[in-house]
This record gives C-alpha cells, structure tokens and sequence, in this order.
C-alpha cells in the first residue's frame, strides 16, 4: 500500500492551528507561485485563517487525499489481504490500496492499487466503508471486490498473501486503524452473528 503519509497515522493526534497536521505543515513553508514565505492567518473572504502568501496572495489550501482501498473477496467468501513489506506497518496485514491518482476515477484507482500489490483483477463492488483520519490528512475508501482475474503475485509492497474467513480475521496483526475499520464494516455485513463492533479497538501500529 502506498500509505506512507497515510499512517504518520502513528504519530501523535497533533494539529498546528488551523487543523493542518504538523506533519504536513512542515512541508508548506514557501509559496509554490513566487517561492516567498507563506504566513498562517486570515485572508479577506474566507471564515477560516489559511497559509497565504505575503508576497503574491496565493493561497496554500490543504485538503486530505483519497486513498482507494479495496477487499477482494474469494468465491470461497474469505478476504485476500497482504503482508507488508514497506513502513509503516511492516510485517501486519492491510488490503491493498493507494492513493488516488490525479487522471483516474475511484474504481480505476482502486483496481489498479490492488492489481499492483496483489496480481488480482478486481471488480469492485459496493462501498463497505469510508473513513476520515484528520491527522493523516486522508480520507480512505473501501470497497467490496469480486476477483476476476489475475493470480497473486510477489512483489516490494507484499511479504506474502492471506486470505481469512470473517471468522478468521486477525485483528491484532492488522496494520492500520482504518483497515480495522474497514475489515471491521465488511464483517458486519456478512457476518453480523460474529459481532466485530464489539472489537477492542487495536491497531498493530
Ligand atoms: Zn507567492
């Protein structure tokens, strides 16, 4: 998953003001117009104190980002999640998923964020979930998919494949809250008897 940024989720819940993450922050210092100092404050019109330029006015909006997930489903009804092999989160299990590219819709996004880090070919279906985290500064889609073809293949982004029944899940090894979450929506869809809401919330890291 290409989620770097995603999860400087481990990072304390820390915002400058403005709700911008410290994080993020960081990296808006100079104006991508003119290259003076961007200031934090109000500019005319606007209910809420932006990063603006002095020099030229350009205005730094910062918005979250989407991150296109998606839960390949077997016919057998297990969910195929990867192992990963990149921080953050090495070694726990998430689905495969990125960032949403600037050319492409959500379901193209997120059939080739899985087509690369799994080999599947993905029909995503309905949407099990979507999930704000602030300080990560994304906003992460999940969506039910059917595998159509394809075949698992190794590669940088996955240490090995799993596929788990509802039942089966293994929460404490899953690597990010918003994959808990999302795992967490899909088996309360399919398996409302297993009762997942009432799951300690314990993200691996
Ligand atoms: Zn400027």
């Amino acid at each position: 998953m290409d989620e770097d940024l995603t999860e400087a989720a481990h990072r304390p819940e820390e915002h400058v003001s403005g709700g911008v993450p410290s994080w993020l922050a960081a990296a808006l210092n100079y104006c991508s117009r003119c290259g003076a100092a961007l200031r934090f404050g109000s500019i005319d019109g606007d209910h809420r104190e932006r990063l603006a330029c002095s020099a030229c006015g350009f205005v730094a909006y910062v918005n979250p980002r989407l991150v296109v997930t998606t839960l390949p489903i077997t016919e057998g009804g297990e969910v195929v999640l990867l192992r990963r092999g990149i921080e953050p989160g090495y070694g726990f299990w998430a689905q495969p998923g990125g960032f949403l590219e600037i050319d492409e819709t959500v379901r193209e996004g997120a059939i080739r964020e899985t087509l690369e880090e799994t080999g599947l070919l993905v029909e995503p279906g309905e949407i099990v979930g979507l999930y704000s985290r602030t300080q990560a500064a994304v906003v992460v889609v999940a969506f039910e998919a059917r595998i159509v073809g394809g075949a698992l293949r190794a590669n940088p982004e996955a240490l090995e494949f799993g596929t788990f029944a509802p039942e089966a899940i293994p929460w404490p090894e899953i690597a990010f809250r918003t994959s808990t979450w999302a795992l967490r929506d899909w088996v309360r869809r399919v398996r409302p008897d297993l009762h997942p809401e009432l799951l300690r919330e314990q993200p691996a890291v």
